[in-house]
């Protein structure tokens, strides 16, 4: 797949209107997705989307008349989402976090559970999700039963009021509750914990939903003792989370630009790199699509995503290693590390005409060369 291709957005018309999609977004497919949108009924007045993705739950309710906030925080969603609000009046995209939702402002507010970013941020979505609902306001809350479903279905009603069950398909439900007490503001604070790399003890900090929150991962920890020194060389980390990569090799001397299509591990990077006081310019970018043309690398460093939305998809994989090679100087090196059972080095072949495995174990440990 050629770059151009992963960033092309393609428009589907559907019978609520034109919905723009492009690769790295979650399926507009998804059961829980399409569950919510062919059973909400929003009504005219205000209404929030808190997990929108495709669009698809959005598209249902200004359909039925509402307006519609989206808030959205992965760039590639939200890429699409610009282009779909800029043909459906009354769709307004806000890059933003959820808990950034203005509080009692919204008659219905649409759910569908992020469970696959785990429970931290299962929590802040409800959290926020029941503050920004207006007394007496309607939460559609979607999800999977085998993904947890009716646990955050519990916390949901502590935090909204009663609830009812009231569609299911194949393992997806969606339930409705009614707000009937006050909420609490939702207190987001980052997780912070300090990990030895490359010889300095580091502290990080992630906020909820961001990946390997509480430790390093060990497959970023093997790449970091298979590369060489990046002392006074220019490094891109794709897909950089919190930093796990490229904070120790800013603190080592290397320029760094961190590429993170999460908003929430965007900023959970911009804290970690301030409070060690490290140089670092952390960019909210669907895989390089934030980064000026002619800006390029001696060493590009990843570890790439292999789901989107909880699914199995590797696109977005693919197109790091096309990015890889697109933004390395001649004579550059890539280095990624993968599950074995992921066949990256195929790509990396074909792009790059060499591959290398510096190590192979419960993770490998590949490089590659710019001719
Ligand atoms: N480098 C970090 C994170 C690795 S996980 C570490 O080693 O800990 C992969 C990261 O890629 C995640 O933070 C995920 O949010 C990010 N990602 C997923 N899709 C992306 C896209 N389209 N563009 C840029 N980053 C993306």
């Amino acid at each position: 797949m050629e770059l151009a291709e992963y960033h092309a957005l393609k428009k589907l018309p559907t019978p609520q209107g034109p919905l723009y999609l492009k690769r790295g977004v979650v399926r507009m497919d998804d059961p829980n997705y399409s569950l919510l949108a062919g059973t909400i009924e929003a009504g005219p007045g205000a209404a929030l989307d808190l997990n929108p993705g495709s669009g698809l739950v959005s598209l249902a309710m200004l359909a039925a008349g509402a307006s519609v906030s989206a808030y959205e925080e992965r760039r590639a969603a939200l890429r699409a989402l610009e282009a779909t609000a800029r043909e459906n009046q009354g769709l307004q995209v806000e890059a933003a976090l959820p808990w950034r939702a203005p509080r009692s402002a919204f008659k219905t507010v649409a759910l569908v559970l992020g469970a696959e970013r785990g429970n931290d941020w299962v929590r802040a979505q409800l959290e926020a999700a029941a503050c920004a609902l207006e007394p007496g306001g309607s939460m559609w809350l979607a999800g999977g039963k085998k993904q947890g479903f009716e646990r955050y279905l519990n916390w949901a009603q502590k935090l909204v009021g009663p609830a009812e069950v009231v569609a299911r398909a194949g393992g997806a439900r969606v339930a409705v509750l009614e707000k009937d007490r006050p909420c609490a503001a939702p207190k987001i604070e980052p997780q912070a914990f300090s990990a030895r790399l490359r010889g300095r003890e580091l502290r990080f900090y992630a906020l909820p939903g961001v990946f390997s929150a509480d430790e390093v991962d060990p497959a970023s920890r093997l790449l970091l003792e298979n590369l060489e020194s990046t002392s006074g060389l220019r490094v891109l980390d794709l897909g950089a989370g919190y930093g796990a990569l490229s904070l120790p090799l800013a603190l080592e001397g290397a320029s760094v630009t961190l590429l993170e299509q999460s908003l929430a591990a965007a900023e959970s990077a911009r804290m970690g790199f301030d409070a060690a006081g490290a140089a670092g310019e952390v960019l909210h970018s669907d895989v390089d699509e934030a980064l000026p043309e002619g800006s390029f690398f001696d060493i590009v460093v990843s570890n790439p995503p292999f789901h989107v939305g909880g699914h199995v998809v590797l696109d977005v994989a693919e197109a790091f290693v096309a990015a890889a090679h697109s933004r390395l100087r001649p004579g550059g090196r890539f280095y990624l590390v993968a599950n074995p059972f992921l066949k990256y080095e195929v790509w990396m072949r074909e792009r790059f005409g060499n591959v290398r495995e510096l190590y192979t174990g419960q993770y490998k440990v590949l490089l590659s060369v710019k001719a």
